[in-house]
C-alpha cells in the first residue's frame, strides 16, 4: 500500500506535492519521493521516512516545473534492508524515453514480467513494480512510435495504446501516475483494485479559465486543499492523459473492466474522511458498526460498556454501543500515529502495539467489556488487547470485527502474503478465541460487510476474505516466497 499524487498545472507545483504526500502519509512512510518536470529537465528528490523528514531544509525551488508526481510508500517488496528501501524509493526515472513513475499497488506477475524485461535487455537496479511498469510502458511506447512528433491527440491516443498493451502483460493492482515529456498520465489496472482519483482547479484570476488537474490516492488530500472540485474515482482500466501546455485532457478506457475495488480501504486503510464510490468512509464504519449491532443483537445483555479501537474502531462502537443502548466508552486511548501494520517484522509489530495503545481502568474494571475493532488479521492487536483489559480487571473481554475472518493472503499489495500467519486461516471459532484469549471472538458475516458498504457485491475484492481473487494468481507463489525471505532479513531496520 502507498500513496500517489499528480499534478499538472500552474507553477510551482512542488509546495503541493509535498503537501500532499504529508496527507498520505497513513499509506506509507517507509519512503517518500518527489519528481518534477519543468519542460527541459526532470527534477527529483527523495529519501527514506516521511515527507516531514525528507524535506525538512529542503529548498522546494529546485524542483521546477508545472507537473509533477509524489510517491509515500509502504514496502512490500524491496524493503528489507535500509539500503533496499533507499533504492526502491519512488518516483522511478527514465531517461529516454523521459518518464517519471509511481505505482501503488502489487503486481502478481512482477518476477516473470522483469525476467520477460531482461531478456529484451532491461537492466534493473530496483525491485519495485513501478519499475517494471514503466519499462512494459516504455516498450509500448516505443513500438507505438509516441516519442515522434504529432499533435496531442494523436500522442494521448498512442500512450493510450501502450497501456492498453501494458493491461495485457501485467496482472495485479496498479494505480499509476506518470510524468512524459508532454504531460501526466494516470491510469488503472483493469479491475481498479487500488484507489485514485481524479479532481480539477481553477488558478484564480486566470483569464483563460485553464484547468489545473490533480491526482490522488485518497480524496481526502483534496479536502485538506479546499479547491478542488467535481472530484471523482478514476474508473477501472481507466487512461487519463493531461497535456501540460493546453492543460487539455484526454481519456479513455478498456472495455473488457471489471471493477473488483478493495474492500479494505473501507475497512481499515484509507483515512476516515476519504470518498470512495459516492461512500465517504468514516460513514461506511459506522454502518458497519450498526450492521454488528443488528446481527449480534442477542449480545448485548452479555455486556456493560462498549470500547472502540483507535482510530477505525471508534465510530462503528459508538454505532454499536447506541443500537444496544449501552455505554460506550473512550477508554483506549492511542499515542503516537503510527499504524502497526507498517512494521515490516512481527516483533516490531508487537512493540508497536504495546507503544500504541493506552487503556483507562476505571472504564473497564469489573464490567463485561465489548471491544470493537476492524479487522482481525494476525491476531497480534487483539491477544494484546484482551491481555491488557484483563489485566486491568475486565470481567470479561468479547471482541467484535466489521471485517470477515482474513483467511486469504492479499497479492495486491497488503501485507498479509503468507495464510500461515493469519489468524482465522484454518482455525476454529475456539481455536481464534484460545489464540487470542477474549471471552468471545465475533466477525461481520460477508453479507453483512456488504450490507454495511452499501455497495454492489460484483464491483468489490473480496479475495482476502472469500478467496476469490479477481485476476490470476498462478504467479504469485514466487513473489510471496521473496518476501518472506525479505521480512527475514527486516530486523536491519530500525523501528
Ligand atoms: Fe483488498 Fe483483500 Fe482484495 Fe487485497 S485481497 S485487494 S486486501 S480486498
Amino acid at each position: 500500500m502507498c500513496g500517489i499524487f499528480g499534478i499538472v498545472g500552474f507553477e510551482p507545483v512542488a509546495p503541493r506535492l509535498v503537501a500532499a504526500a504529508e496527507r498520505l502519509q497513513s499509506r506509507g512512510d517507509h519512503s517518500t519521493g518527489v519528481a518534477t518536470f519543468d519542460g527541459k529537465l526532470f527534477w527529483d528528490h527523495g529519501g527514506l521516512g516521511p515527507a516531514s523528514t525528507v524535506f525538512q531544509n529542503y529548498d522546494l525551488g529546485q524542483l521546477r516545473g508545472a507537473v509533477g508526481i509524489a510517491h509515500t510508500r509502504y514496502a512490500t517488496t524491496g524493503g528489507g534492508t535500509k539500503e533496499q528501501l533507499l533504492r526502491n524509493r519512488q518516483p522511478v526515472a527514465s531517461d529516454r524515453p523521459g518518464l517519471r513513475t509511481c505505482a501503488n499497488g502489487d503486481l502478481v506477475n512482477l518476477l516473470s514480467a522483469r525476467k520477460h524485461l531482461m531478456s529484451k535487455g532491461y537492466t534493473f537496479q530496483t525491485e519495485v513494480d513501478a519499475k517494471v511498469i514503466q519499462n512494459y510502458l516504455i516498450e509500448h511506447l516505443l513500438e507505438r512510435k509516441a516519442h515522434e512528433e504529432c499533435d496531442d491527440e494523436t500522442y494521448a491516443a498512442r500512450l493510450f495504446d501502450a497501456v492498453r498493451d501494458l493491461h495485457k502483460d501485467l496482472v495485479g493492482a496498479y494505480s499509476v501516475v506518470t510524468v512524459t515529456e508532454r504531460g501526466l498520465l494516470a491510469f488503472k489496472d483493469p479491475h481498479g483494485i487500488r484507489p485514485a482519483c481524479v479532481a480539477f482547479r481553477e488558478r484564480p484570476g486566470d483569464m483563460f479559465g485553464s484547468r489545473e488537474v490533480a491526482f490522488a490516492s485518497e480524496s481526502s488530500v483534496f479536502n485538506y486543499f479546499g479547491d478542488y472540485h467535481d472530484i471523482r474515482e478514476i474508473e477501472p482500466g481507466e487512461m487519463i492523459f493531461v497535456d501540460a501546455k493546453t492543460l487539455r485532457v484526454h481519456q479513455d478506457r478498456v472495455t473488457d473492466a471489471k471493477g473488483a475495488f478493495c474492500f479494505f480501504e473501507f475497512v481499515y486503510f484509507a483515512r476516515p474522511d476519504s470518498k470512495f464510490k459516492g461512500r465517504v468512509v468514516e460513514a461506511a464504519r459506522r454502518d458497519l458498526g450498526r450492521v454488528l449491532a443488528a446481527d449480534f443483537a442477542d449480545h448485548k445483555s452479555r455486556v456493560d460498556v462498549v470500547l472502540g479501537v483507535p482510530g477505525t474502531g471508534v465510530s462503528a462502537g459508538v454505532e454499536m454501543a447506541r443500537q444496544w443502548g449501552i455505554p460506550f466508552e473512550n477508554g483506549i486511548i492511542k499515542v503516537g500515529a503510527k499504524r502497526s501494520f507498517q512494521e515490516t517484522s512481527q516483533e516490531k509489530r508487537e512493540k508497536a502495539i504495546d507503544e500504541k495503545f493506552m487503556f483507562i481502568k476505571e472504564f473497564v474494571d469489573g464490567k463485561r467489556v465489548a471491544v470493537v475493532d476492524d479487522s482481525n488479521v494476525r491476531g497480534t492487536t487483539a491477544r494484546k488487547m484482551a491481555r491488557r483489559l484483563f489485566d486491568l480487571g475486565a470481567k470479561e473481554v468479547h471482541l467484535y470485527y466489521f471485517c470477515p475472518k482474513v483467511i486469504g493472503p492479499c497479492y495486491y499489495g497488503i501485507d498479509t502474503p503468507d495464510e500461515s500467519k493469519l489468524v482465522a486461516a484454518g482455525r476454529t471459532d475456539a481455536e481464534i478465541r484460545e489464540f487470542v484469549g477474549a471471552t468471545s471472538v465475533n466477525y461481520i458475516s460477508i453479507e453483512g460487510l456488504i450490507r454495511g458498504l452499501n455497495l454492489p457485491k460484483a464491483e468489490l475484492c473480496l479475495a482476502c476474505v472469500t478467496k476469490n481473487y479477481p485476476t490470476t494468481i498462478v504467479d504469485a507463489l514466487e513473489r510471496t516466497t521473496l518476501r518472506n525471505q525479505e521480512q527475514m532479513s527486516c530486523a536491519e531496520w530500525p523501528a
